[in-house]
C-alpha cells in the first residue's frame, strides 16, 4: 500500500461550483428551444389539417412515420411526427398546393434518430456526473477506506504463497532442538489422519522466538519443504499501514485461502508488530487491534485437523498479547537462538558449499573467532570472503579471505586511503598492544588472534582480535573482572607512554562500562549488592535494552560501584603495563612496522 497516493483533498467551495454547473446543464438540457423542441406525437388527420390550414412547413418521411414542422398560434415552429397512411397521393398534391417542402431532411438538431439518442444520453449526463461526484465526496468523507475494502482480495493482498519452498531442513544449520520440535508438525502435515484416528490434537500454531538472523524464516520455509506442502506467508509489518478494516479482511482472506489448500502452513512473519499487547486506553491502534482480534477468532475458528499449521516467528516474544500463547493458539514456543560454537561451524559449512574453497580453510578457526555471530551473518562473511577473492583475481576463496571478512563484518572495510600522522599512528599502535599485553599477561582471557592498525570504515583505528579457545556459557567474577582490565588496556597504555589520553578509547568506555553495569546490577557480582535484581532486561533478543528497578538512591549506588569495578579494573591494567613496560615498547615498534601481526608473532615477541 506504500506506492498509494493520499488524494489531495479539495476545499469545499469546489464542489458546490460543480454542482452548480451540474445544475445549470441540467436546467438548460430540460428547458426547450435551447436544445430543440421535443417531438409530439400527432393523428394523420391532424397533419393533413395543418396543411390545409397553411401551418406547415416541412414534411419528411422517415422509417414509417412522417416527420413534419408546422407553426403554432404563436408563430412559433413546432416539431411532430405522425403514422404513415397508406394512401398518400392525397398528402402529396396537398402538399404541392401550399408549397411545402416535402422529401427533403429536417435539419438534424431536432429530430435524426441520432440525435434523439445524443440527446438521450445528454440529458442522462448531469445526473451520471451528479453520481460520480457525490459518491466520490461521500468516499472522501470515509476516508478512502470504502473503495479499498471492495477491491481487497483481488490486487491489494500481498499473500505470498510458495507451492514448494525448496528449503529443507538440511539447509539449517545447527537449531537442533528447533528442528526436533517441528519434526513433529511436518509428520502431522504428511499424515494428518494418524492424528486424527487416535484423537490426539496437535498445536495449532508455533512461534518461533529469538533474535534476528537466527535462521526462523528459513525453518519455517524449511517445515513447508519438508512437508512438501504450500506456504502461505505474510508479514505482520504489511499490517501496519494498512486503511482500518483491511488487516481484519486479510487474515480473514489468508486463513480462507489456506483452507482451500490444507494441508497447507501459513507463516505470519514479525507477529509482534500484530500481535503487541492490546492496551485498554482510549486511541489506541484500533487497526492493529481488529487485526489480531480476527487472527484469534480465526485461530480459534478452524479445525484443526485439516491439517493446516500456522508459525509465527518474533524476536520481541516480550511484547505479545497474553491472548495469543493461550491453549489453542500459540502455545508452542520454539526458540531459535544464536548459534553456538559447533552450530556456527556447521552454518560456515552449510554455505561454503556455495563457494569454491580452497584447502587452507579452516571453519573450525572462523567459527572460533565468531562468538556472537548470527546465522545471516555467519552466511555473509562467507559471502565477503568469496567477493574478495573475485576482487583478487583468484578463482578460490581462501582463509584469509574470510579472516578479512569476519573483520569486515565485525569492524568495517579497511580504509587503506586513510592518511594517519607517524605520531597518532604510534599512539594507535601503543592503546592497541595495550589491550593486547593486558589480555595476555591475565589468565582466563582469551588469547591474542590478530592485531591491526590499519583503520576501519567503521571509525575504528585499530583492532585486537581475541579468540575464545572453546565455547563459554558462563563467565566467573575473575573473568569479568579481566575483560574490563583488557577494555581499559588501551587507554592505560596511552596513559603510562604519553602522559596523556585520547578521545581512541571511546568505544572501550562503552564496552568496559556495559560490562561492569550487567555484572553489578543483573550478575550479583557486587560486594555491596546480594543477589537483588537491580536492573532487568526488556527485550532479550534486541539490544537487550533494561529497566532499572530500583530507589533513586540505589541508582546512585549502582552508578558508584560501577565506576569503582572499572577504576580498579584500569589500575590492574596499568600495574601490568608497567611491569612489562620493555615488552610494550618493543611490540608497539613491530606493531608499527608491520602494521598486521598474527597471535603467533605477538607471543614469540612477547616470550623472548
Ligand atoms: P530470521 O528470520 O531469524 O531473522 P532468517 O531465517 O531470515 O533469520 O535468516 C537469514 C539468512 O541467514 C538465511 O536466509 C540463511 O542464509 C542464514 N541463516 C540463518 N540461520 C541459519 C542457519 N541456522 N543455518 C543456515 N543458514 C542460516
Ligand atoms: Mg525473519
Ligand atoms: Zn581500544
Amino acid at each position: 500500500m506504500k506506492e498509494e497516493k493520499k488524494p489531495s483533498r479539495k476545499p469545499l467551495i469546489f464542489y458546490y461550483f460543480i454542482a452548480l454547473i451540474v445544475w445549470l446543464l441540467f436546467n438548460s438540457i430540460l428547458a426547450p428551444g435551447l436544445f430543440g423542441t421535443k417531438v409530439q406525437e400527432v393523428t394523420y388527420n391532424f397533419l393533413l389539417e395543418q396543411v390545409a390550414a397553411g401551418h406547415v412547413t416541412q414534411v419528411v418521411m422517415e422509417n414509417d412515420r412522417y416527420l413534419f414542422t408546422a407553426l403554432d398560434e404563436n408563430g412559433k415552429e413546432r416539431l411532430y411526427k405522425t403514422g404513415l397512411w397508406p394512401d398518400y397521393s392525397e398528402l402529396t398534391e396537398q402538399l404541392k398546393e401550399a408549397g411545402v417542402k416535402f422529401g427533403g431532411t429536417i435539419p438534424a438538431k431536432n429530430n435524426s434518430l441520432l440525435t434523439s439518442i445524443l440527446g438521450g444520453i445528454l440529458s442522462l449526463l448531469p445526473l451520471l456526473l451528479l453520481g460520480f461526484f457525490m459518491s466520490s465526496m461521500l468516499k472522501k468523507r470515509m476516508g478512502d477506506s470504502m473503495g479499498n475494502v471492495m477491491s481487497f482480495g483481488k490486487s491489494n493482498a500481498k499473500i505470498y504463497v510458495e507451492a514448494q519452498t525448496g528449503k529443507t531442513f538440511l539447509d539449517v544449520a545447527g537449531q537442533d532442538e528447533a528442528k526436533e520440535a517441528l519434526t513433529e508438525i511436518v509428520d502431522f502435515l504428511h499424515n494428518p489422519q494418524k492424528y486424527a484416528d487416535i484423537g490426539a490434537n496437535l498445536p495449532k500454531g508455533a512461534l518461533l522466538v529469538g533474535p534476528p538472523g537466527t535462521g526462523k524464516t528459513l525453518l519455517a520455509k524449511a517445515v513447508a519443504g519438508e512437508a512438501q506442502v504450500p506456504f502461505f506467508s505474510i508479514s505482520g509489518s504489511e499490517f501496519v499501514e494498512m486503511f482500518v478494516g483491511m488487516g481484519a479482511a486479510k487474515v480473514r482472506d489468508l486463513f480462507k485461502q489456506a483452507n482451500e489448500k490444507a494441508p497447507c502452513i501459513v507463516f505470519i512473519d514479525e507477529i509482534d508488530t500484530i500481535g503487541k499487547k492490546r492496551d485498554n486506553n482510549m486511541g489506541g491502534n484500533d487497526e492493529r487491534e481488529q487485526t489480531l482480534n480476527q487472527l484469534l477468532t480465526e485461530m480459534d475458528g478452524f479445525d484443526g485437523a485439516k491439517g493446516v499449521v500456522i508459525l509465527a516467528a518474533t524476536n520481541r516474544p516480550e511484547t505479545l498479547d497474553k491472548a495469543l500463547l493461550r491453549p489453542g493458539r500459540f502455545d508452542r514456543r520454539i526458540p531459535v537462538e544464536l548459534p553456538d560454537l559447533k552450530g556456527r561451524e556447521a552454518i560456515l559449512k552449510v554455505h561454503g558449499k556455495n563457494v569454491k574453497l580452497d584447502s587452507s580453510v579452516d571453519f573450525n578457526t572462523i567459527a572460533r573467532a565468531t562468538s556472537g555471530a548470527s546465522g545471516a551473518e555467519l552466511a555473509n562473511i562467507i559471502n565477503e570472503g568469496a567477493l574478495r577473492a573475485v576482487r583478487q583475481g583468484r578463482t578460490t576463496v581462501s582463509q584469509s579471505d574470510l579472516e578479512e571478512s569476519v573483520e569486515v563484518v565485525i569492524a568495517g572495510y579497511q580504509r587503506k586511503g586513510a592518511v594517519i600522522c607517524e605520531r597518532e599512528k604510534q599512539v594507535i599502535a601503543y592503546h592497541e598492544i595495550g589491550h593486547a599485553l593486558v589480555a595476555a599477561r591475565q589468565t582466563e582471557s582469551a588469547p591474542v588472534h590478530k592485531i591491526t592498525i590499519i583503520p576501519r570504515t567503521s571509525g575504528a583505528l585499530g583492532y585486537t582480535m581475541q579468540v575464545e579457545e572453546g565455547e563459554k556459557v558462563l563467565m566467573t567474577r575473575e573473568e569479568g573482572f579481566n575483560k574490563i582490565a583488557t577494555f581499559t588496556g588501551g587507554r592505560a597504555a596511552e596513559e603510562l607512554v604519553f602522559g596523556s589520553v585520547t578521545s581512541g578509547a571511546s568505544n572501550d568506555i562503552e564496552q568496559a562500562t556495559r560490562l561492569a553495569r550487567a555484572m553489578v546490577t543483573r550478575y550479583g557480582m557486587s560486594r555491596n549488592f546480594d543477589m537483588i535484581a537491580l536492573e532487568t532486561v526488556t527485550n532479550p533478543y534486541l539490544g537487550a535494552d533494561t529497566t532499572l528497578s530500583c530507589s533513586p538512591e540505589t541508582a546512585a549506588r549502582i552508578d558508584e560501584e560501577v565506576n569503582d569495578l572499572i577504576r580498579s579494573a584500569h589500575e590492574k591494567a596499568i600495574g601490568i603495563l608497567k611491569e612489562n613496560v620493555e615488552k610494550l615498547h618493543e611490540l608497539a615498534h613491530f606493531l608499527l612496522e608491520k602494521e598486521t601481526i598474527s597471535g603467533e608473532e605477538f607471543m614469540a615477541v612477547l616470550n623472548g
